[in-house]
């Protein structure tokens, strides 16, 4: 069953093919400040509403990951690889309903210092 992410103002909503089974917490530099939970899905299982929402991006260290965040409320709402060949992107979990996050697992990386993603 799809579940809906959604920042806060509602202007940057993602579509998932399935609620997250895990959600990642990271401790890299960037991520330990955005406080976010990562949910990793193939950019197949995701649909963006609207198809370009309005974000802004921020790219570091390696610059292979964009960072998005709604231009309007500030919410991180997920990174995509800058490579359209890598079949991988992030989704901020923490849009998600907290009865979604709480059913999925937990899991830490530990990335201090390191390339996030
Ligand atoms: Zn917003």
């Amino acid at each position: 069953m799809s579940v809906e992410a959604s920042c806060h103002c509602g202007a940057v909503r993602l579509v998932l093919d399935t609620a997250p089974a895990t959600v990642t917490e990271c401790n890299c530099s960037l991520c330990r400040r955005y406080g976010v939970l990562w949910a990793y899905y193939s950019p197949s299982q995701v649909t963006l509403i609207p198809p370009t929402p309005p974000t802004a991006t921020y790219l570091w260290n390696g610059r292979n990951v964009a960072f998005h965040h709604c231009t309007n409320c500030g919410c991180v709402t997920h990174w995509s690889a800058v490579n359209p060949k890598r079949d991988r992107m992030g989704i901020n979990a923490r849009l998600l309903e907290p009865s979604i996050l709480e059913a999925a697992e937990r899991r830490y990386l530990d990335k201090q210092d390191r390339p996030s993603g």
